[in-house]
């Protein structure tokens, strides 16, 4: 978790954070994803925006419940929140052991999830709505675009060795 108000210089400067806040306008924030959730956040009001990223590790850790912190310390209001999250692998894709489908659902209930061919799988996605929801954040709205299904989108799960989709947020 970072607060930004200026571009990162050089690599050698950049943190290895999940999520990054800015009240700065005319800073875009990105977040690059194949498979993982990204999410994008803001209150148009106080005129702060957030970006993370969530994958299913992240999601149990709370990365996008931290970054909504951030943001209502700086004076977000979660009820003015808007919430998009982008293309990522879906509930019916997202294959995992039952072992670990237990461990996440005990954490996130909304994260259980059956693939379309009836074994265990994780929703991060959906698990990260109902993170949102429960803090306040009513509006909201995902991606319908599932990237292992889909062609046009990099997908971790499908190619391995792939790209990444980013997606931004910024102030005007
Ligand atoms: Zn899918």
């Amino acid at each position: 978790m970072a607060v930004v108000d200026e571009p990162w210089g050089s690599s050698s400067e950049i943190p290895s954070v999940d999520a990054i806040v800015t009240t700065r306008r005319g800073l875009a924030l990105a977040v690059l994803t194949a498979d993982c959730v990204p999410v994008l956040l803001a209150d148009p009001v106080a005129g702060i925006v957030a970006a993370a990223h969530a994958g299913r590790p992240g999601m149990i850790a709370g990365v996008v419940p931290a970054a909504l912190r951030a943001m209502t310390e700086l004076g977000a209001e979660p009820s003015r929140i808007v919430a998009r999250t982008g293309p990522t692998v879906c509930g019916r894709c997202y294959e995992v052991p039952e072992a670990m489908r237990a461990e996440v659902s005990a954490v996130e209930p909304a994260a259980y999830a059956e693939t379309s061919w009836g074994t265990p799988a994780v929703g991060v996605s959906a698990g990260v709505h109902a993170q949102l929801e429960r803090l306040g954040v009513r509006d909201r709205a995902q991606s319908p675009v599932c990237t292992l299904e889909s062609d046009d989108h990099f997908s971790y799960r499908r190619d391995r060795t792939t790209g990444r989709l980013a997606g931004y947020v910024w102030l005007d």
